[in-house]
Formats: structure tokens, C-alpha cells, sequence
């Protein structure tokens, strides 16, 4: 039941205590669950009552995770999944026929634009790609009469544009289209898509849901109907998470609150010291007043985020030079962690794309992204300016 205070709800949605009278909720590893009599058995199987069956479809883990996750993002219903883009294929896959059409924003996750433009074209699913920056009326044109999703991540990766959600949530409306929208680099802690029309909330766990870098999940909340559908297709195809996973992911929940406050609060403050640097060109970061969407942001984000990226003077050749010279911040193409973490996209995460292909998602050659962790921001900072000064 919610309290409507975040980390309450985060914290005291738990699953029933059982005979052991335990305070923290234990794992339940088990694959199946037994019948009290066989009409209990036929009641379950007919979803006359509710109760766990197979942990394919569902487990008390998974259970006390979703339950959390809705009441966090203000969805009706949910479902966890195994991974991120387990939930994004999902989302889609389950809702979509042949014949239908997507429109997406061009920056898109990597696996996401796979789908697009070549697991879904060989089921009849097309798709139109709108820029995070193009007019209104643009986004407006690429809806067809076929039109059933449209799918967006804001900020988007790793340009960390913004999109209006609650005009966007309008006009889906107002064509009876769904909007769907990889809450992913918010967190519900930050940003609630729901609020502004979305009928689908799609989510990596593994960023900083979990937080500190340690497994793999998704989840896809929002309307009961499409979750309805959604969980079906889930059933009878399998990504189900794991119960050790979701079991993590639960108590990640719990810290979620204070640890984003720490992620917003260091990601500020290295996007302001970027700005000062003399050999820095171009800093981006929500919520610096720099930002071309900095009051959009600040209208639908209750932060900045995690993520920070900026362009050293150099190019290419420079921006590997800064990964090549630091120190304590990983270098690896995760985000989300307790560990500051830089990746550069041009020569990794975004390389199979042409240079057109970058400029049109905003990565220029010497495009930096750090994810800024949870370590003391004076040594974040350290770091970064003596690798830049490499
Ligand atoms: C990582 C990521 C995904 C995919 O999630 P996995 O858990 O790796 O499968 C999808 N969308 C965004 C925005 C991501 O950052």
C-alpha cells in the first residue's frame, strides 16, 4: 500500500513474513510451488485465485520487486524480466503485429535499434526514426494511420537530450497510440513517465536500479491491459528474472532514493568543473543551465542524473588519451554503478554506426560519457582533470 513518500513505499513493501518471523525478506529458490488440494490446482491454473505456480510465471521475489516498482513509477501493473532489453522486446513484441509501425526517437540503446532495423522488419513491424531535437510537427508526421507505439528514452544516450514527455503523452493520446519510455537513466526516483501519459515504463535493472554493478534485469510497468498482454507473451516465452536477481534488485530499491541524491549531487558537480576547464569544449548535463532543454529538464526531472558527458579538444585521438590516463575511474561501457565509470562512444559502445550516424545521435569523435559514482567527488574530480591535462 502506498504511503506516497518514496522511500517509504521503497522500503516497506515487502512480501508477508512467514512462520520464521524473519525482518528482511528471504530467497526463494524454488521452481515450483505445491497445491493444497486439486482444486486449488485448478482454481490457480485458472486464474480464479491468485498464488505463485512455476517461477516462469511468477515468485515471491519477483513478486515484492514489481510490487515495489510499480508503486515507485505509479503504474497499475508489472512484470520483471531477466534483462533490460528483455523488457524492451517484450514491451514491444507483445503488443505489436505485422503490419504495425513504431515510431522511435534515432537514440535509441544500441540492442533497442537492433530490433528496429533488423529483428522486427522480418515480422512486417516497421518503424520511423524521429530526432530527440526535431520540431513537434515532425514527430507529429511520422504517425501513420498504422501507428501503435511510440518509443523514447529521455534523456537519450549519450547525447542527453531532452524530450517533452507530457507533450509527447498528449499526442500519443490524442492518436490512440501507446507511449513507451526506457526510464532507464532516471530511475523512478527521478523521473515518472506515467505522469505524463505513458502506458509503458521500461527498465534496465542492471544500471542503477541495481546500482552497483552486480547482475542483469528489466521490468516493463504501466496500464493493466497492455501488462495483461505482456504477461502473457512473457508466460509462454520465457524471460522470466531470476528470484536470486529480483531478490538484489528488491533491496536496491530500498537504497534508491539517497543513492540517486549522491549520483545527481556528484554528476552536478563534475559537470560544473568541466565547464571551467580551458581544455574542455562542450559539457552536457540536465541540469546545467547551459543545457538547450535545461527547464524541460528541470520541469520532469526531480535531477540531473547520473550521466555527464563532454568533448575534450582533440578528437578521437584525445578522447582516448583521456581513458588511457586515468587512474581510479573504470573504463567500461557499463553505467549506473557505485564506481565512476567513462566510456567513449565513438570508438566503442557507437563504433559499428558511420560518422553520419553519430552526428545525427550528437556523438562527436572526442564525445566522453562518465557515469559518476558514489566515491568522494573531490577524488571524481582529481581523476578527471589530471587525465584531461594527460
Ligand atoms: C543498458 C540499457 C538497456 C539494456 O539493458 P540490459 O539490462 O543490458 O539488457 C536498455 N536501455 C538503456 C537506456 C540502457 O542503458
Amino acid at each position: 500500500m502506498s504511503t506516497n513518500h518514496f522511500e517509504t513505499d521503497a522500503i516497506r513493501t515487502q512480501q508477508p513474513t512467514t512462520q520464521y518471523r524473519e525482518h528482511s525478506v528471504p530467497l526463494y529458490l524454488t521452481s515450483s510451488f505445491v497445491f493444497e488440494d486439486a482444486e486449488q490446482a485448478r482454481a490457480l491454473f485458472a486464474d480464479e485465485i491468485p498464488g505463485n505456480i512455476y517461477t516462469r510465471f511468477s515468485n515471491p521475489n519477483n513478486t515484492e520487486f514489481i510490487d515495489k516498482l510499480c508503486l515507485l513509477e505509479g503504474a497499475e501493473d508489472g512484470i520483471a524480466t531477466a534483462s533490460g532489453m528483455a523488457a524492451m522486446y517484450l514491451s514491444m513484441a507483445a503488443l505489436l503485429r505485422s503490419g504495425d509501425h513504431v515510431v522511435a526517437s534515432r537514440s535509441v540503446f544500441g540492442s533497442t535499434h537492433q530490433i528496429f532495423t533488423v529483428l522486427f522488419p522480418r515480422v512486417g513491424i516497421s518503424h520511423t526514426y524521429v530526432d530527440v531535437n526535431d520540431d513537434h510537427s515532425v514527430w507529429e508526421a511520422a504517425i501513420r494511420p498504422n501507428t501503435r507505439m511510440i518509443f523514447v528514452e529521455s534523456p537519450s544516450n549519450p547525447a542527453l537530450d531532452i524530450i517533452d514527455l507530457e507533450w509527447l503523452g498528449k499526442l500519443a493520446a490524442s492518436r490512440n497510440v501507446i507511449l513507451n519510455v526506457d526510464n532507464c537513466f532516471c530511475t523512478p526516483y527521478i523521473q515518472n513517465p506515467i505522469r505524463w501519459g505513458a502506458g509503458l515504463v521500461t527498465h534496465s535493472a542492471t544500471k542503477f536500479i541495481d546500482g552497483q554493478g552486480r547482475v542483469i534485469g528489466g521490468a516493463v510497468v504501466g496500464r493493466k491491459d497492455l501488462i495483461k498482454e505482456v504477461r502473457y507473451f512473457a508466460r509462454h516465452t520465457g524471460p522470466a528474472m531470476s528470484p536470486f536477481n529480483a531478490w538484489i534488485l528488491s533491496k536496491s530499491l530500498e537504497t534508491l532514493a539517497v543513492r540517486m541524491d549522491r549520483h545527481g549531487e556528484n554528476a552536478l558537480k563534475l559537470a560544473q568543473f568541466l565547464e571551467t576547464h580551458p581544455q574542455v569544449t562542450l559539457v552536457k548535463y540536465p541540469f546545467l543551465p547551459s543545457h538547450p532543454h535545461f527547464s524541460l529538464a528541470k520541469k520532469q526531472m526531480k535531477s540531473g542524473g547520473g550521466v555527464v558527458t563532454f568533448e575534450v579538444r582533440g578528437g578521437i585521438e584525445q578522447g582516448r588519451r583521456f581513458l588511457n590516463s586515468l587512474k581510479m575511474i573504470s573504463h567500461s561501457a557499463n553505467l549506473g554503478d557505485v564506481r565512476t565509470i567513462a566510456t567513449h562512444p565513438a570508438s566503442t559502445t557507437h563504433s559499428k554506426l558511420t560518422n553520419a550516424e553519430r552526428a545525427a545521435v550528437g556523438i562527436t569523435p572526442g564525445l566522453i560519457r562518465v557515469s559518476a559514482g558514489l566515491e568522494h567527488i573531490d577524488d571524481i574530480i582529481a581523476d578527471v582533470k589530471q587525465a584531461i591535462e594527460s
